[in-house]
């Protein structure tokens, strides 16, 4: 089946739950749903957790979470539900122990008792005399003898499926083209079920795949050396195999695989949602991390990547994370919000400090604060940091605010708008601006000679955002405070 050809596909994600959704995994995901979507096929979530000790409490949970945010919502699967599932590994159990048997039948699968000792010290001579590793086999004929001697000694079989020497595999992969295994890049025989008697991966996903009519697998390229042994799997049991593409890995900009373990740079999706993203500005992006639209366009609607995604268009080499290109684009979709959508987003970040400053509406107050800060932040938690002059107490006054405010006429516009602002009544933006204008009328000021004594006084700066909004989200309390901080510094205490 070739890609676009078909109505009807389906594709999964398939994560391990061994830890936190990775922007690669998350790359993965979205592939697949825009893939899924754009042929009107269906897009299927499935845990894979068969590898008992690595999983991770919560993280499957967690993984299904962080997709729902992004928006990569699923018809069928993990916590949803379908005609195929169950759709968590460690619930299929029964399911693939009759597969075993079906490969025992078959006469395909054996058991191995060789330690893990041993097969080590076999890889090291392997790799001693410049071989490329391989299971040797040596458990393929086991004489009952030795069978009996084994089990005596207490020893837990794996079973392994046999390769047969000269087997290659070939296939050809949707993004990479053809491709040719051979029978050396295999490795041998390989494990199907470990001596807990719980499947790996490679078989579990063979079988699953197959009743779950999967009809194209998009995956990362580190699972490339994986596909030939699940096509010998699939060529065992007589199924079809799903079409395969391998999407390039993502590169850190040094040009090297991202390292999961890199703390400098922020690679999981709920961390970006921890720094205040949007999940569509991480659905924008992700879409873009080795797909291309064609053309200029960087900002797509969900419905563009759709009509448009196909994977013709994925890059063959690795696709570079470029995390200040990420903040730009979720710096533009803040702005495209509106404040008060953004509220209950940013609220988080707002909120602790909102509850010293005796406004009388709250939400109103954070409004009118993300609607003059969002422009210029590239995430909400940066808002209390843009904003901090009018968040803190006090705001600490800069050397050129300082100097403005050491002259005489500065300091008597300041006494002026003090001696207002102390019985003025409407703190809104409107009424500061009468205010404002008041002041000038009185003190004979206007201009820079007024509004940059008054915005010295109030945030400690000469340039910041629109002054009438910015005095009346500080209120006239804090408003009073300043001014008389501002004017006591200036030398001259106010008259009371
Ligand atoms: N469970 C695998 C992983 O988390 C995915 C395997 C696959 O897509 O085939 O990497």
């Amino acid at each position: 089946m070739d890609e676009g050809e078909s109505m009807g596909v389906r594709l999964r994600y398939a994560p391990s739950p061994t830890g936190h959704l990775h922007i690669g995994g998350a790359r993965t995901a979205l592939f697949n749903y825009l893939f899924a979507k754009h042929h009107g096929g269906s897009f299927i979530l499935r845990i894979e957790d068969t590898d008992l000790d690595r999983n991770v409490d919560n993280a499957a949970q967690e993984f299904a979470d962080n997709l729902r945010w992004l928006g990569i919502e699923w018809d069928e699967g993990a916590y949803l539900g379908g005609d195929c599932g169950p759709y968590v590994s460690t619930e299929r159990l029964d399911i693939y122990a009759r597969h075993v048997e079906e490969l025992r039948d078959k006469g395909v699968i054996y058991e191995c008792y060789c330690s893990e000792d041993e097969l080590a010290a076999e890889r090291e001579q392997q790799m001693a005399r410049g071989e490329a590793v391989r299971y040797s086999g040596r458990c393929r004929r086991l004489t009952d003898k030795e069978r009996a001697a084994h089990i005596h000694e207490g020893r837990k079989p794996t079973l392994r499926f046999r390769v047969a020497d000269d087997e290659s595999v070939e296939f050809t992969d949707l993004i990479r083209g053809d491709m040719i295994f051979e029978p050396q890049g295999i490795g041998g025989d390989f494990v199907v079920v470990k001596s807990n008697g719980i499947p790996v991966y490679n078989f579990a996903v063979v079988v699953d795949d197959h009743l779950m009519n999967i009809t194209h697998v998009v995956r990362g390229e580190e699972h490339i050396s994986n596909t030939p042994r699940q096509l010998l799997l699939f060529r065992a049991f007589g199924w079809t195999a799903p079409v395969f593409g391998h999407v390039p890995l993502i590169l850190g900009a040094d040009g090297k695989k991202l390292s999961k373990r890199d703390e400098s740079l922020i690679q999981f999706i709920d961390q970006y949602r921890e720094y205040g993203y949007l999940p569509e500005a991480i659905f924008n992006f992700l879409a873009l991390l080795g797909w291309t639209p064609g053309g200029e366009r960087e900002i797509l609607t969900r419905e563009e990547f759709i009509a448009n995604f196909g994977l013709d268009r994925v890059n063959r080499s690795g696709a570079y994370f470029d995390a200040a290109k990420l903040a730009w684009m979720n710096g533009h979709y803040l702005k495209s919000r509106s404040a008060a959508e953004l509220l209950p987003l940013a609220r988080r970040f707002l909120e602790p400090s909102a509850a010293g400053w005796q406004v009388a509406d709250v939400d109103a107050w954070m409004i009118d604060f993300i609607a003059l800060y969002k422009d210029q932040v590239s995430c909400l938690s940066e808002l209390p940091v843009v904003g901090n002059v009018l968040i803190g107490d006090e705001a600490t006054v800069e050397a050129d605010a300082a100097e403005t405010l050491n002259d005489d006429q500065a300091v008597a516009v300041l006494g002026v708008f003090l001696e207002r602002a102390r019985s003025w009544t409407d703190w809104t933006p409107d009424g500061m601006k009468a205010l404002l204008k008041d002041v000038q009328s009185i003190a004979g000021k206007k201009g820079k000679d007024l509004f940059f004594p008054v915005r010295a006084a109030i945030t400690g700066r000469l340039h910041g955002p629109d002054l009438n909004r910015s005095l009346a989200l500080l209120g006239q309390t804090r408003v009073l405070e300043r001014l008389g901080r501002a004017v006591a510094a200036a030398g001259e205490q106010p008259a009371t």
